[in-house]
């Protein structure tokens, strides 16, 4: 079983012109989910780590709720383990 990553990155509308709306966005690597971010909007004209950040935040929370069972084998074993010994 592998931990699912946030593959194929890229911007969707314009990646330059900051007081347009674009969106960060990757793919699971798991599911082929689209994982998608609004521009995060910051003090300085640099925002793309704080996009970032979001969108990993994002994507972590999806693998959380989509793929429990991947991201930790061991609680998913316990829960196995404690349903079946009933
Ligand atoms: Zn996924």
């Amino acid at each position: 079983m592998k931990i699912p990553e946030l593959t194929d990155g890229g911007w969707l509308g314009p990646k330059y012109e900051m007081d347009s709306a674009s969106h960060r966005f990757g793919k699971c690597s798991e599911c082929n989910d689209i994982i998608c971010v609004e521009k995060v909007v910051t003090d300085t004209r640099n925002t793309q780590p704080a996009t970032n950040e979001m969108l990993y935040k994002v994507f972590r929370t999806h693998v959380k709720l989509k793929h429990a069972e991947d991201a930790s084998p061991a609680a998913a074993r316990i829960v196995r383990e404690a349903t079946e010994n009933k």
